[in-house]
This record gives C-alpha cells, sequence and structure tokens, in this order.
C-alpha cells in the first residue's frame, strides 16, 4: 500500500468515527483504506434481525441532524438522497412508579403545555433552564465541540477571549444534580433533566453542571429517526466508502503498529499480514489501542457506563409505551452508586425502551414489534463477568416493567436477543465493555479525554467516541471530521 508519496492512509476501524475520517481524507485525495475486525461496517450502531423484526442494537436517537447534514455536503452530496430523517415526538414519554407520566416535546409550545401540567411552575423553571443552557452551548460549542482542544491553552487564544466572562455560568465545580436541583426545584424534573448525564455514560452525581447543554440540544434541535432504522446511517456511509473508493476490509483484527522512532510505519494484522501506511487513524477504543496495539502501560482513567441490551420481538398488544420511553428508578442516587462506586447491577434500575416500529412499519412484521431494552451496568466486562446472568437480570427487568403496568407474559414474547458489556469488550473491544470510554463524571474530563493527534507518533490520529469530543453520533461525527482536517493541516501531499 505504501508508496511514500504521503497518500495512503489505513484506518483501524470502520464506526462512524473511522468511516466519517476516511470518507473526508479520501474526498481530498488520500488513498484510504479500513480494517475491521467484525463482518459488517458501524461498531456500535449495528443492526440484529430475527423474528421478522430488525434492531438496531446500539443508538436509538440522532440529534443535532446538522452535523450529518455537514458532512454530506463535504463529501458533495445531499443527505436527502441517502438517508430520511424522521422527527419524533415526543421526545420521550417518562414514567415513574407512583403512576406519574410526562412527555417531552421538542416543538415548545407543547413542551411548555405538557410540562405545565406536570407540576406547578415547571413550565417556567424548564424553560428558564434551557436558556440558560443553551447560553453555556453557545459559549462553549467552538471551543470543547467542533474544533480540536488544546486543553488549558484554549483559553489563552485570542479567538476564545469572549468566552472568559462566560465562564461561570459553565457551572464546572458543580454537579449536574445540584444545579438541577437548584433551579428545577420538583424531584421529577431534576430526575429527568439528571438522566442526561447518561447521554455520554456519566453519573449526575458527580458530572459538572455544565452536561446541562445535553438537554438543551436534544430538546433544541429536536430528537430524529432515519426511515429504514439507525442503521441507515451506518449502511449510507459504508455505501460511500465504496462511492468514494474506500476500501473496507472486513474480519481484519488489527493486533500490532509497527514504530520507528516517532513514526508508525506498518500495522499488521491478525493473520500475519502487514500493511505499510503513510498515515495510520485508529477508531478503535483509544486506551485499547495504546494498551495492545502501542504496547504501552497506561493507566485507564474511570469508564463510562456500560449496558445490558435486551431486543425483544414482541406480539402487538395493548400498551402505552411511545417510540421512546423511561421508566425510571425509585432511587436515582442508589443506581448510580451502584453502577460507579459498587460497581453491582442495579436492583431498583431505570429502564429505557425504544420501539421503532411504533413509528417504522418497515422494521417489524404487521403482528409485531421490535422492542429494543437498555439498562445502564457498571464498565466490568470483559472477563466474563456476566456468565449466566443475563435471563436472571430479563426476569428482573420484566418484573419492574410490570411494576409501570408494562406486562410483559411469556406468550407476547417471540424472541429475546440479548447484548451484554462482554460483548461490547468480546465483539467491538471497548475498554470494559463501556459505551463512551472515560466518563465525565470530573470537571476535567474534557481536559483529560484523549485527543485526536498522537503526542508521540506524528503520523497516528484518534477518530471516535473514546477521544474528543466524545461520544454519541453527532459528536463521533465531528471527531472523524476535526481528526481528518487535523491530517489534511499537518501531513499535506503534494498534489501533481
Ligand atoms: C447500546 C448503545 C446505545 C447508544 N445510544 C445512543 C443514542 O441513542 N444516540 C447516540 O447519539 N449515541 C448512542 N450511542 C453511542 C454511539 O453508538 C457511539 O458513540 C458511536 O456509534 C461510536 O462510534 P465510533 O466510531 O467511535 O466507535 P465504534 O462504533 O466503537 O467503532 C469502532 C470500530 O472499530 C473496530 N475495531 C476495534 N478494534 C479493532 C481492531 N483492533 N482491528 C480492527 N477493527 C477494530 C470495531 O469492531 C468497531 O467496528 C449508543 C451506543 C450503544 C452501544
Amino acid at each position: 500500500m505504501k508508496k511514500n508519496d504521503g497518500k495512503s492512509v489505513a484506518v483501524i476501524g470502520a464506526g462512524i468515527g473511522g468511516m466519517t475520517t476516511a470518507l473526508l481524507l479520501s474526498e481530498h485525495g488520500y488513498r484510504v483504506q479500513i480494517f475491521e475486525r467484525m463482518p459488517a461496517a458501524g461498531g456500535k450502531m449495528r443492526r440484529f434481525s430475527f423474528a421478522d423484526c430488525t434492531f438496531d442494537a446500539g443508538p436509538s436517537l440522532i440529534t443535532m441532524p446538522f452535523i450529518l447534514q455537514n458532512l454530506f455536503t463535504s463529501l458533495n452530496r445531499s443527505l436527502e438522497d441517502y438517508i430520511e430523517l424522521l422527527p419524533i415526538e415526543p421526545l420521550c414519554r417518562y414514567y415513574w412508579s407512583d403512576g406519574s407520566e410526562l412527555n417531552a416535546y421538542s416543538q415548545s409550545n407543547r413542551r411548555i403545555q405538557s410540562f405545565r401540567n406536570f407540576s406547578d411552575k415547571a413550565d417556567i423553571h424548564v424553560e428558564q433552564y434551557l436558556r440558560h443552557a443553551g447560553e453555556v452551548y453557545n459559549a462553549t460549542k467552538d471551543i470543547f465541540l467542533f474544533n480540536p482542544f488544546e486543553g488549558v491553552k484554549e483559553f489563552f487564544k485570542i479567538k476564545n477571549l469572549p468566552f472568559l466572562p462566560k465562564f461561570p455560568k459553565l457551572k464546572t465545580l458543580t454537579s449536574l444534580h445540584t444545579f438541577n436541583k437548584t433551579h428545577l426545584g420538583d424531584k421529577k424534573l431534576v430526575q429527568l433533566f439528571d438522566r442526561f448525564a447518561t447521554y455520554n455514560g456519566s453519573d449526575p452525581y458527580k458530572a459538572p453542571a455544565t452536561l446541562m447543554v445535553i438537554p438543551y440540544i436534544e430538546f433544541h434541535y429536536g430528537g430524529w429517526y432515519p426511515h429504514g432504522g439507525m442503521y441507515s446511517i451506518t449502511h449510507s456511509l459504508a455505501n460511500l466508502c465504496h462511492e468514494k473508493n474506500v476500501e473496507i476490509h472486513y474480519n481484519s483484527t488489527v493486533s500490532n503498529l509497527y514504530k520507528h522512532n516517532n513514526s508508525i510505519t506498518a500495522l499488521e494484522l491478525e493473520n500475519g499480514d502487514i500493511i505499510e501506511a503513510d498515515i495510520i487513524v485508529s477508531n478503535a477504543d483509544a486506551y485499547w489501542t495504546h494498551k495492545h496495539l502501542l504496547k504501552e502501560n497506561i493507566s485507564i482513567p474511570e469508564l463510562s457506563s456500560s449496558g445490558f441490551v435486551i431486543m425483544a420481538a414482541i406480539r402487538k398488544h395493548k400498551h402505552s409505551l411511545s417510540h421512546h420511553n423511561i421508566l425510571f428508578s425509585d432511587n436515582y442516587r442508589q443506581e448510580f452508586d451502584d453502577i460507579f462506586e459498587k460497581k453491582i447491577l442495579a436492583k431498583d434500575m431505570t429502564i429505557y425502551i425504544s420501539i421503532s416500529s411504533l413509528t417504522d412499519h418497515s422494521q417489524a412484521a404487521a403482528d409485531r414489534e421490535n422492542w429494543f431494552i437498555l439498562v445502564n451496568t457498571p464498565s466490568t466486562g470483559g472477563s466474563n463477568t456476566w456468565q449466566g446472568k443475563s435471563d436472571t437480570y430479563w426476569q428482573m427487568i420484566r418484573k419492574r416493567m410490570a411494576e409501570f403496568n408494562i406486562l410483559l407474559n411469556d406468550e407476547d414474547i417471540i424472541e429475546t436477543k440479548f447484548i451484554t458489556p462482554d460483548d461490547f469488550s468480546a465483539d467491538l473491544l471497548a475498554s470494559g465493555g463501556s459505551l463512551y470510554g472515560g466518563s465525565s463524571n470530573s470537571p476535567f474530563s474534557a481536559f483529560l479525554r484523549p485527543k485526536n493527534v498522537s503526542k508521540k507518533y506524528k503520523n497516528l490520529f484518534f477518530a471516535g467516541g473514546t477521544v474528543h469530543p466524545g461520544g454519541g453520533i453527532p459528536l463521533v461525527l465531528l471527531s472523524g471530521t476535526i481528526t481528518a482536517q487535523e491530517i489534511i493541516k499537518r501531513l499535506p501531499f503534494h498534489k501533481h
């Protein structure tokens, strides 16, 4: 592959982050190949089909759709030719075990009405909260999301000076929970807004209040679903790779990186093949890359949570569920203590249920529904910790669902498949099976998150949810984009 013309790029991993970098580099004339250990692209954004149902086994909601749109535009393509994004309203239906329910909407008039009906002054508090969070988002987005992040140096750059007076509004030293309690009052509202810390696998009782930007983003930009399933995003990016001459080699696990001075000279595949390239991009878990490919002795920070996924083909029956639903735990603090401190499975767990076939009938046969159920768990995967546990935990989850009147009788369940933290670790080589790399439980998380450019090797780069700016589809697309821009800036080749 290597021609020493500076143009050859080898990407490790065909997750959406890896494919984004690969596509943007190919558009700039680099010759790009991707090596993916799985038999299909997508990584965490993968798909399973069984019992006449299709399941998105990872993400179920995308926000900030303009980021996806921008990627397609940079590739001289129109998003609409590949993906039809449907807005989902309500964004989510929240349930508490005392029987109360709330529909959260992105459309402001419906949102205000829904919160107003829920509790005294809830609408006023929520709108004030979102205004504050919107200011924080607008003040921070260019520093923390849309550009490479150089840590403390950012605050001394002239272009970032206007940000400094806004810094106190970020509330970096206050926890998200404390901030929510102060500004929202009502216990259930606080729980609802605390939940957004889980969008990057963090604990609201520890994570900085700056994460208030997550609910702002969801309410402001809406929650979207691509017709045909979330997998349509993976599918379109993989098709674009084909159109743009980016070759994806499947069933190709990279097992070693060859180093010489401050460069990576080649990568080695598990089958012994050696691939030389001018530039290497790792879309694999950054900690895993350092530990197992670069053979470095690194210390892994506190990881984000993992998850236990149940994909259940369900016979259609009467229920109150919407496309996205949350059944809240009665003791949220205990649940996060269990996950992050005791590292055990929560007995009183919060349950997320997504049924995309309610929106998109192509996802299940006419007489069934595709229930995707997710419960947050500790990131202790990779050591067979889940052996024999899945069935027992699933029965506990069913019991808890019944307390919300979401009854699944044996005859309603046609077939189930589980994905455990052990699977995230074994299949995708995610450290501890974590879904988002390092947690954001410290005020310094953004500073500690691995960067897109290697400090040690001048031709090694990182793209994906475990590096800047973080996990979740929009951020991973930004990560892939930032990495491509850094490569083009730092290692341009001479066009003839
Ligand atoms: C259950 C679940 C629910 C989620 N929900 C949402 C949601 O609703 N909304 C949202 O925005 N985000 C959500 N996310 C997060 C989102 O899916 C991820 O942040 C994103 O898909 C990560 O993409 P990536 O490219 O960084 O990495 P990955 O998807 O992890 O891809 C990395 C790829 O590298 C490959 N690889 C690893 N090591 C090697 C190696 N040595 N050799 C070759 N290949 C290798 C892996 O097989 C994988 O394909 C969810 C994730 C999960 C798992």
